[in-house]
């Protein structure tokens, strides 16, 4: 396999400039030629006319243009023109299926996209290219990822240079198309990919709940318009033009069955909900996310270690158009690496598509870098070279950034930390570390308003008032904590259950989905173990419990009113006593 590239210059007639392909070509090495074309210039006719060019010398109708918002050459970015890069194969097969009138059809065209790529025998990856930003991807992704789970998937969205250009089409020898998708297929017994995607950004500050959402239309965040949380935060203006470009920066990221995926924010509504590139669901948590250079880095570097390892004949690099404004000049840094290893290209791109090797899902993200290896035969066995990003820059202009960001991150890590610790305390009995009455009150409300069925116990230590006269505060204080530490023995093989003290010498313990006739024998166990413990100093003491048990009963406060009234009864009728309260019905 090989890969060649070639810098179109508009003004010269274009066989000549794919003259070295062409030869290289003609060698009788290769079975298969793929063109991909890469073009930050919207000239539709002039960009179709090329295509067809290549057509007719190569005789091949394996050419894919995609409209780019940065050209890659070498790992680096050219100035906006027009880029071709020619992978030639020795005994791989490749294909392009085109699929017409995508947008309505998406899930019917999901299902087309499966049942092809099942049927190409030895199929090892799959590259989709189309305009992905307005369509249903979520329905569609789901269908085609069903397909064989060994089948490696990739792509890119096209579009050009400018946030919302009405440039998103893809081209080939035949025409420029805003609705179609090509479908790249790289088949082969002995072909081998690696592909992956970077991120480097993190997450930022408190997570927001996804209230509102319908596919990439991101309504309210925490019940509120998504807008305000850039408003507050990043003092974006909804009403400001050009608002976008400036929320462009700072995507969202939303962890997803322990997967990070980035949604960045193309436009703003004056209602203040979102567009992203990229579909969001209800229910989902996110937070906002800045760039940080150097974690970024230290991530790309991991990337390419596992790149080398690989040992690639061709690269393709698939970059989030944000991460080329985020890096600014400084872009070609992370890309520049993967070009040592072999050739390299690539487009910037408006989203971009991986399959997940975890859970086997076509993945719609954001903001990432997709570095897809390929490779025919087995890897040689001589090393590649050691690659990493030269992030010296990092340490000139951009170290006040580099130095801000970190400040950013560290004063969140502290403030989660201390929230942490400010919650436990909220919720904690300073003496013995188990919830305190408010927490519990909090839980209690919870279970009651899940329904179903659910028992109470409520716990007074007897003639507790003797141990601190005869013994002291502190030793009363001893008694307290280790009765809480019997409390939580106790529960252990009841799931879900929770313990707080009420106050004083009071205790409560919340038992799911226990019923009147275990937590009865619940509560006995727990009378004997108290009984027959030795405290120190203090020696045998015994509790009181009322125990109540509800069914689908809401009312929180009839129910202490009854729980508290058994354990009345179980002090008169002479302590380390349970007595059962009648059960408290609702309606389901
Ligand atoms: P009864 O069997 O009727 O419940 O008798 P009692 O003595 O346990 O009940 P009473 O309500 O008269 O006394 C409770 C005592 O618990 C009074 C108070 O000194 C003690 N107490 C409450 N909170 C604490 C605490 O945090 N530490 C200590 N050491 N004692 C406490
Ligand atoms: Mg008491
Ligand atoms: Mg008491």
């Amino acid at each position: 396999m090989k890969q060649m590239l070639v810098e179109i210059n508009r003004s010269a007639p274009a066989a000549d400039q794919l003259a070295d392909m062409l030869r290289e070509y003609r060698t009788g090495k290769y079975k298969n030629i793929l063109f991909h074309i890469f073009s930050g210039i919207a000239d539709e006719e002039g960009l179709v006319q090329l295509a067809k060019e290549i057509s007719r010398c190569f005789d091949t109708k394996l050419i894919a243009g995609t409209m780019s918002a940065g050209e890659i050459k070498d790992g680096m970015m050219i100035e906006p023109g027009v880029l071709v890069s020619a992978i030639l194969f020795e005994r791989s097969d490749v294909s392009i299926l085109r699929i017409d009138d995508v947008k309505g059809n998406e899930v019917a065209i999901g299902r087309q996209v499966r049942e092809f790529l099942d049927g190409v025998p030895d199929l090892k990856a799959a590259e989709l290219l189309f305009p992905g930003t307005e369509t249903d991807t979520e329905h569609m992704y789901a269908e085609i990822s069903r397909c064989r789970r060994d089948i490696d998937i990739f792509g890119g969205y096209p579009g050009g240079h400018k946030l919302n250009s009405p440039e998103h089409f893809i081209f080939d020898g035949t025409g420029a198309m805003y609705n179609t998708m090509l479908v790249i297929t790289y088949a082969g017994k002995d072909l081998h990919f690696d592909m992956d995607k970077s991120i480097g950004w993190i997450a930022l500050g408190m997570p927001f709940k996804i209230t509102k959402a319908e596919g990439k239309h991101l309504i309210e965040l925490d019940g509120k318009p998504a807008a305000e949380v850039y408003e507050k935060f990043l003092q974006i203006d909804r009403k400001k033009h050009n608002n976008a470009e400036e929320a462009f920066e700072f995507p969202l990221i939303a962890v997803q069955n322990g997967e990070e995926q980035l949604r960045s924010v193309v436009h703003i509504e004056e209602d203040g909900s979102f567009w992203l590139h990229g579909f969001v669901k209800e229910g989902m948590n996110i937070h906002l996310t800045y760039g940080d250079p150097t974690n970024i880095v230290s991530i790309v570097n991991e990337r390419l270690k596992v790149m080398r390892k690989f040992k690639p004949q061709a690269i393709l690099l698939y970059s989030c158009v944000v991460r080329k404004t985020f890096w600014e000049d400084f872009v070609d840094m992370e890309m520049k690496p993967f070009a040592k290893l072999c050739s390299t290209c690539g487009f910037h791109t408006w989203g971009e598509i991986l399959r997940n090797s975890r859970t086997g899902e076509l993945d719609e993200n954001n903001i990432t870098m997709l570095s897809i290896g390929m490779r025919e035969g087995d890897a040689p066995a001589e090393e590649m070279p050691e690659v990493r990003v030269d992030d010296t820059v990092l340490q000139g202009q951009a170290s006040v950034l580099r130095r801000l960001t970190r400040l950013v991150s560290t004063t969140m890590e502290e403030l989660q930390k201390a929230h942490g610790r400010l919650t436990y305390l909220a919720e904690r009995d300073a003496l013995t570390g188990i919830y305190n009455r408010g927490k519990m009150e909090h839980l209690i409300e919870k279970a009651l308003q899940r329904g179903g069925t659910a028992s109470l116990v409520m716990i007074d230590l007897d003639f507790f008032k003797r141990v601190n006269d005869r013994n002291g505060h502190d030793i009363g204080d001893a008694v307290l904590r280790e009765t809480a530490g019997i409390f939580q023995e106790s529960v252990q093989d009841y799931p879900g259950a929770q313990i707080g003290r009420w106050g004083g010498e009071e205790f409560f313990i919340l038992l799911p989905k226990v019923d009147e006739e275990k937590a009865a024998a619940f509560a006995e166990t727990l009378r004997r173990a108290v009984d027959a413990h030795a405290f120190p100093t203090v020696g045998h003491l015994t509790i009181s419990q009322g125990v109540i048990t509800v069914h689908d009963y809401k009312d929180q406060k009839q129910v202490y009113i009854h729980v508290d009234d058994a354990l009345y009864k179980a002090k008169k009728a002479g302590r380390n006593r349970v007595e059962q309260a009648p059960s408290l019905y609702g309606e389901a």
